[in-house]
């Protein structure tokens, strides 16, 4: 295992929380999606840094894994839940973070819900207390305000380059055994609804990243591989950002194609409560200490 910066994760984490505020104001009823995802970006280049990943912006009853496509006309509506998720990539530390914003003021307890889920789970955290029983603290004051959690979306740890390294913390009660250490991080992500509970994929994905770098037989798609890895190494990337690398958009579709095909890349389909159930989400990236956490993303 390499060595933790934390200062590069302290930083990740610091940048984020700034533009997340900054960001708050950008989403409202008629603006484009693609305009907030492209301004969250900037952003982020401004600072010097690149995403840790593609800017989410999840709507309603889908609950995570959207980024607008190249070209998206996109807007929100007058009532829309929106959730906003992205990252900051300093060396290698990464940041995650998300947040929701209820345009249409009905559903501030669905938000309350993951919020409140995601504090007490800040607050819960420390050495030796096992994922699973995380997962059991944010289910039950999610379901105390009448909601539920979504099972199959998960908190994740974070190493060095690497966005979802290994270890899941649950939404829901378990009995994953894993005993949180002092120097690992983790981003902490409660997802509630007033849908079934789970998510399914669909069939859109505009989210990739590199699984298994190898051969492809294909001119274009050996270029845009060696993009992804100088660009990206192991971090997601939108089918979006690839668009100016690519002469038509027919060649990328047919390169991420073959790519797919052959396993060199995870897709990462767009999630959608299985009933149709609006989402809420609120998310911190921490680092655990001696006695708690520290929230890097604050
Ligand atoms: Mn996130
Ligand atoms: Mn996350």
């Amino acid at each position: 295992m390499d060595e933790i910066n934390y200062d590069d994760f302290r930083t990740a984490g610091k940048i984020a929380s700034k533009i997340r505020k900054e960001s708050e104001n950008l989403v409202m009823p008629g603006g484009s999606l693609l305009d907030v995802a492209e301004t969250i970006e900037g952003m982020i280049a401004e600072e010097g840094y690149k995403p840790a990943f593609p800017v989410n912006i999840s709507i309603n009853n889908i609950a995570a894994h959207y980024t607008p496509e190249a070209g998206s006309d996109a807007v929100f509506g007058d009532d829309d839940i929106v959730k906003v998720d992205f990252g900051v990539n300093v060396n290698d530390g990464l940041s995650d973070t998300a947040y929701t914003i209820d345009l249409s003021e009905k559903h501030g307890k669905l938000l309350d819900a993951s919020r409140k889920a995601l504090d007490a789970a800040l607050k819960f955290i420390k050495p030796g207390v096992k994922v699973g029983e995380v997962g059991g603290v944010v289910e039950e004051i999610i379901k105390a305000d009448g909601f539920k959690p979504i099972s199959n979306l998960t908190g994740h740890m974070l190493r060095p380059g690497i966005l979802h390294a290994g270890i899941d913390v649950p939404n829901v009660k378990t009995e994953d055994p894993y005993e949180f250490q002092e120097g690992d991080i983790f981003a902490i992500e409660p997802f509630a609804t007033d849908g079934k509970g789970y998510v399914n994929d669909t069939d859109q994905v505009e989210i990739f990243s590199l699984y298994m770098p190898g051969q492809v037989r294909m001119r274009e798609s050996r270029r845009i591989l060696t993009h992804i890895l100088n660009e990206y190494g192991l971090l997601p990337f939108a089918e979006r950002w690839l668009h100016k690398e690519c002469k038509s958009k027919l060649l990328l579709k047919n390169a991420l194609k073959e790519m797919l095909r052959t396993q060199m890349l995870k897709a990462y389909p767009v999630l959608k409560e299985a009933e149709g159930g609006l989402v809420s989400q609120f998310e911190h990236t921490i680092i655990i200490t001696a006695n708690g956490v520290e929230v890097t993303t604050k």
